[in-house]
């Protein structure tokens, strides 16, 4: 009995007046069974006034503080109110070469700040062409669970995101996102049953409101994590919808 989560990742886009839409429409309705989080730019999120409403942050540095320019640390997120932090999106991965160990320590970071780090991973094209996405995958986890240890494995809340989904308009059928969802899941039983069982697995990479749905239904999909259609009030609410 996993509560989904719904989280919009706005990426590096929005501005104030987003913000102020969004926290209206989203207090506007009632959800029971679905926990919504928003990811907004770092500058915005202390912009958000709602007590209901759940706010994370988009990366962290693995420093608490110190000499490390234009980063910000874990704790300054948890100061803000911030339950959150996405880590090891792709875009990081990429654009700034997050290595797997790195992301590792992040998640670690992390939840030494009491932020719930939901951690990132999925397989470029090249690596499903070549039947390679559990191999792939696994390696992202096993940084993860060798760094922040077992006991905490639970802690945690995956996102899987195909790199070839992401912005591409080109979602993952429901299948696939099942295969590698469990997949998932038996791996990190492996490491702890327990977490496991309890941990939640989120889907990303062109959800929108018509797909969102049957995604949801997958046994092993615990909800989200909307990258361009959280920016649009009425579509982000439908996919909250979908998965309550
Ligand atoms: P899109 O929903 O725009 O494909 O982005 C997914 C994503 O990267 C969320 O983190």
């Amino acid at each position: 009995n996993r509560r989904p989560i719904v989280a919009g990742n706005w990426k590096m886009n929005g501005n104030l007046a987003l913000v102020k839409t969004m926290q209206q429409s989203i207090s506007s309705i009632e959800l029971d069974n679905v926990d919504i989080v928003v990811c907004p730019p770092a500058v915005y999120i202390n912009a958000f006034d709602a007590p209901d409403l759940l706010t994370g942050a988009q990366d962290i540095s693995l420093f608490e503080a110190g000499a490390h320019t234009g980063d910000i640390s874990a704790g300054m997120f948890a100061e803000l109110g911030c339950q959150f932090v996405i880590v090891g999106h792709s875009e990081r991965r990429t654009d700034h070469s997050e290595s797997n160990e790195l992301v590792a320590k992040k998640a670690s970071a992390a939840l030494e700040q009491g932020l719930t780090p939901i951690v990132c991973v999925g397989e470029p094209l090249q690596v499903r062409e070549a039947g390679q996405v559990f191999d792939y995958v696994a390696e992202q986890l096993d940084a993860v669970i060798s760094t922040i240890g077992v006991e905490r494995l639970s802690e945690l809340v995956i996102a899987y995101e195909p790199v070839w989904a992401i912005g591409t308009g080109q979602s993952a059928t429901p299948e696939q996102a099942q295969d590698v969802h469990r997949f998932i899941r038996e791996h990190l039983a492996k490491a702890d049953s327990e977490a496991g069982m309890r941990i939640r697995i989120l889907y990303g990479g062109s959800v929108n409101a018509r797909n969102a749905s049957a995604l949801f239904a997958q046994a092993d999909v615990d909800g989200g994590l909307i990258g361009g259609a959280s920016l649009k009030q009425d579509e982000f609410l439908a996919i909250c919808q979908s998965a309550n």
